[in-house]
């Protein structure tokens, strides 16, 4: 055990007399015994292991100074781990900061779902059990043409379950172009021999024809597959068979088509500047028995995974046992529901959904902003650094559109130093502007920091805490 060799080089007294000695008494009494015992074994193990990492040398530490130290910790006020950012990294939808941020609509629902019993599983018609797909089967249907929904945890959850549910101990027919892996370990091959389907790949990473699907189609088929290509873009010699074609071939032998469509997007977003993508009422219009997507990413709601079409199908997969370990909760639903009620008014979307009113804010929008805080920024900063006001390009985030650039804009801060130092600058700042009171996110590219302001939308915190940014000595 790694905490031996260091207790035996550092002298610490046992908790115990450390509980016993004079100078706790009064941190007892102001903390209570328990908070106390927690402070003096964190403060304890966080010791020990700085002399494992040589962080500091093996020292003997007295009792009141331990107990000094434990006092500081136990004065600091808890500060949550999870923590607002200003996400400046030019990804909108980023998958490690959340993805879509919520409209005003679903933070509403989502409070009154927290405090307050609802009709989750209930129909207040009949006063009968309800079942919770049903508060957002109308509206589904109504944005999608679709016959039926089911809503679980995400969309991974959805393309496992659905996997699962028509094709357990069959085979899924998969392009070799669309066994994809989307960060944080969803692989489509591990996804399907977890849900228990045989993968049959057909076709080639860069072309696959109609008549490699047909080839493989025998009696041990189950499904035919189509995932989205979310994060790459095979370009250049390349084919791969149209959603209508494969869905005709797949009716024709009698097996459904599922449509992993990622980011499946409710609208066509092309008339709003941005790149065209699959909608999920087109995939559904050319056939497709299931479609999957996401309820964080385009669609710009709660995390979710949402599983639209065919009426028995959707059954099928409700009656899997599954379903009950991925169903969505109340919060979530909640959410969503608000979200997709939002769309009923497409005119109005940008204005009220943030992923899209971000995703749609003009490039002269941000580059003026960009112009207006430079000189704010450059003051801070000093000498050591130039801060420019520029154009810059961003991205959708979450697979969507992976190879598609957002105009967009940014300030951009070089460092004066020679080029030797210039790397170390680079990180000081980075560090320096996570460690603010919200940290701030930027990305670091071409030896220069850069904030795209794409979603800055709450300047006056922003430039509140800019002068701290000063004293943590980050230009330094
Ligand atoms: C993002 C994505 C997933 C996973 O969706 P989550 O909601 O993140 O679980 C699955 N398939 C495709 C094609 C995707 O783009």
């Amino acid at each position: 055990m790694s905490s031996r060799s260091a207790s035996s080089t550092l002298r610490l007294p046992s908790i115990d007399s450390l509980l016993r000695h004079p100078a706790c008494q009064p941190l007892a009494e102001r903390y209570g015994r328990d908070a106390l015992l927690s402070s003096l074994r964190q403060l304890l193990e966080d010791l020990r292991a700085q002399v494992v990492s040589g962080q500091i040398d093996a020292i003997e530490i007295a009792p009141e100074v331990l107990a000094g130290r434990a006092g500081e910790r136990l004065a600091t006020p808890h500060r949550s781990h999870i923590r607002r950012v200003f996400n400046l990294t030019g990804t909108v939808l980023h998958t490690n900061l959340g993805r879509a941020l919520l409209p005003e609509e679903a933070i509403d629902a989502v409070l009154i779902a927290a405090r307050y019993p609802l009709n989750l599983e209930f129909d207040l018609h009949s006063g009968k059990r309800g079942d919770r797909d049903d508060l957002i089967e109308g509206l589904i249907r109504e944005l999608t043409g679709a016959e039926a929904v089911t809503v679980v945890n995400n969309n991974a959850a959805a393309v496992l379950l659905t996997l699962n549910s028509l094709g357990a101990r069959k085979e899924g027919i998969i392009s070799r172009g669309e066994l994809i892996e989307i960060g944080g370990a969803f692989r489509i091959p591990d996804i399907m021999a977890r849900a228990g389907v045989k993968l049959h790949e057909v076709g080639t990473t860069n072309r696959t024809h109609a008549r490699d699907y047909e080839a493989a189609i025998g009696p041990r088929s189950g499904l035919l597959m189509r995932v989205h290509a979310s994060n790459y873009s095979i370009q250049g010699f390349t084919t791969s068979v149209p959603t209508a074609q494969l869905a005709a071939l797949a009716h024709k032998h009698g097996l459904p088509l599922l449509e992993d469509l990622g980011s499946g997007s409710l609208l066509d977003l092309t008339g709003r500047g941005l790149p065209a993508g699959p909608t999920v009422h087109q995939a559904l219009i050319d056939g497709a028995d299931i479609v999957t997507f996401s309820g964080d990413k385009l669609l710009g709601g709660p995390q979710a995974g949402l599983i639209v079409g065919r009426k028995e199908l959707i059954a099928k997969i409700k009656k899997n046992p599954l379903k009950r370990a991925l169903r969505v909760d109340k919060l979530t639903l909640a959410a969503l529901e608000a979200v997709l009620s939002l769309y009923r008014d497409p005119d109005r979307l940008a204005e009220r959904l943030p992923a899209l009113r971000l995703l749609t804010r003009p490039q002269a929008d941000i580059l003026a902003q960009a112009e207006r805080l430079q000189p704010s920024l450059a003051q801070v900063l000093g000498d050591g650094w130039s801060v420019s006001a520029v154009p810059a390009l961003g991205m959708i985030g979450s697979g969507s559109q992976p190879v598609a650039r957002l105009p967009s804009a940014a300030l951009c801060l070089r460092p004066q130093a020679s080029k030797r130092l210039r790397g170390r600058c680079l990180l000081n700042l980075e560090a320096g502007l996570r460690a603010l009171p919200i940290p701030v996110l930027g990305r670091i590219d071409d030896d220069a920091v850069w904030l795209d302001l794409r979603q800055l939308d709450d300047e006056p915190a922003w430039l509140a805490q800019l002068d701290q940014l000063q004293e943590e000595g980050a230009p330094g």
